[in-house]
């Protein structure tokens, strides 16, 4: 049991002004392990100031030269690898991830992410001189945004977090973090990693909370980029505040995408990253392929193959590191979920594989991976994100109708292409709409930019973009060519 009443705000642990407690639960054994303050407005103007007198101070971390930040950043990047058995222990608990993927999701990428950051900052170019057309010059200079609300979701808390901090505070901005209330306890280790790297006081501050907290950030006077990751709902509503206040934003809301398997795929040699772009968390992940198209000669073979899929998912206790698939995050959430099933079958779907709860385990929140057949391509499962272990198989005619109906959705995060021919897989990943596909494989990768279009989101994280995204651009005009 983990008892925290304090924050973490100007670079030390300080009691929260709060009174108010959230209670974290064990999402695969449903009791409270840990507590821990929900910030209020007092909280918030607390980090919020205290990230505002970090990123002012004349020789403080925005003045810092690149390779000063770097080195603090990869100290930071080695003190979270420090901690790695205790974040994913915790990440796991909370949210149900398998601890056999949790290692590799939320410690080992999280650190590689600061590292590249750390690198770029060395060596991109802040200022360039150029000649102008018109008989002078200008001075392009890039310069750090300012004070960043970064506003992260429960799936993968410290992958998010790094997202967005690493590219910050490379930038030179400080930074507000305002974790999900599922998930804060790995915050705190977080915290213990920042202040062990001689991250200067201020620079990042931690206010966990629930909605009212986030709006509350988002909306702060004091703030000068908002990034958020979350659903595609509360995206919209930060999306209205920032443009009344004309402040700059990006947006990773939700995703519903499609793996588009073509006539010459072998599924048995790719079972592995079809698990992954498919069941990855426990369904629990914003880029997954909820939607599978294959060629309806093909049809039946693929059922087979998913069904095997599905049925041998090892399903248990997710710091077992033989378990495939864990509880869902909430009581609440699993609710969610078995209503998208539930409608599923009300709507004429057939349920292929799963379909109810594991009946081996008594306690969590638990869902049997599912598999749907005769899903209309209109209907709720094959439009709206479920965020868990349910999947619908479809079938169609001709490539160009398997490309339609992957772009016929609200959606554009990502999405998968499976072939024999790589060439011709990248010629379908680029007619797919989204910001992101990956052609017999998906993973993010921290050199190149990833996020969504339509209903998934604004701008992008991870690569140089996400670098820019942190940065303002000033230029300086001159009558003179030298
Ligand atoms: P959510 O939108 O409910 O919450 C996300 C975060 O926003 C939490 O910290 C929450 O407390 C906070 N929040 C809630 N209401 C707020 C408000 N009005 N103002 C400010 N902050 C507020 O989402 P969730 O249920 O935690 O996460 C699941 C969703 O996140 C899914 O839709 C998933 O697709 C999406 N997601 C997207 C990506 C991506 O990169 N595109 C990655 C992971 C998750």
């Amino acid at each position: 049991m983990i008892d925290q009443n304090a924050l973490f705000i100007d670079g030390a642990l300080s009691p929260a002004h709060a009174p108010e407690r959230i209670e974290i639960l064990s999402a695969a054994t449903e009791e409270v392990i840990g507590r821990a303050p929900a910030a209020d407005e007092d909280d918030v103007d607390a980090a919020v100031a205290a990230a505002r007198r970090a990123f002012d101070d004349p020789r403080g971390w925005s003045a810092w030269s690149p390779d000063d930040r770097a080195a603090a950043i990869e100290r930071l990047a080695d003190e979270l690898e420090a901690r790695a058995p205790q974040l994913t222990e915790l990440v796991s608990s909370q949210n149900g991830m398998p601890i056999a993927i949790a290692g590799t999701l939320e410690s080992g990428l999280p650190a590689t992410v600061y590292r590249y950051y750390a690198n770029l900052i060395r060596t991109t170019e802040l200022e360039q001189t150029r000649p102008g057309v018109l008989g002078g010059r200008a001075i392009v200079r890039q310069s750090p945004v300012g004070v960043v609300a970064a506003i992260v979701p429960w799936n993968y808390p410290n992958l998010v977090t790094a997202l967005k901090v690493a590219p910050a505070l490379a930038a030179g901005c400080t930074v507000v973090v305002k974790p999900s209330p599922e998930t804060v306890l790995d915050s705190y280790v977080f915290a213990e990693a920042v202040a062990a790297a001689n991250i200067p006081a201020g620079v990042v501050n931690i206010v966990p909370g629930r909605a009212s907290t986030g709006s509350y950030l988002v909306s702060h006077r004091d703030v000068d980029k908002v990034t958020f990751t979350g659903s595609t709902t509360v995206g919209r509503q930060i999306a209205k505040t920032c443009g009344e206040l004309l402040r700059p934003v990006t947006l990773e809301l939700g995703g519903k995408s499609a793996a588009i398997i073509l006539d010459d795929a072998d599924l048995t040699a790719n079972i592995e990253g079809l698990f992954q772009a498919t069941l990855l968390n426990n369904g629990q992940t914003c880029v997954l392929n909820g939607r599978i198209l294959v060629p309806r000669n093909r049809f039946d073979e693929s059922l087979e193959v998913f069904a095997g899929l599905v049925n041998g998912a090892v399903i248990g206790d997710p710091l077992d590191p033989s378990t495939q698939v864990g509880p869902l995050v909430t009581d609440a959430h699993r609710n969610r979920v078995e209503a998208h099933i539930a409608r599923a079958k009300d709507d004429g779907a057939r349920v292929v594989a799963g379909g109810g709860r594991p009946a081996h385990l008594d306690r969590g929140w638990y869902v049997q991976p599912t598999l749907f057949s005769d899903v209309d391509p209109s209907s709720p499962l094959a439009q709206e994100e479920v965020f868990g272990p349910v999947l619908a198989l479809m079938p169609y005619d001709d490539v160009g109708q398997a490309v339609q109906i992957a772009n016929d959705s609200a959606y554009g995060l990502a999405g998968t292409v499976w072939t024999a021919d790589e060439a011709h897989g990248i010629q379908i990943a680029e007619q797919i709409e989204s910001g992101t596909v990956g052609v017999n494989y998906y993973m993010l990768d921290p050199v190149a930019p990833f996020g969504g279009i339509k209903a998934s989101g604004l701008g992008r994280e991870l690569g140089p973009e996400g670098l820019a995204a942190c940065m303002r651009t000033h230029t300086t005009y001159l009558s003179t060519s030298a």
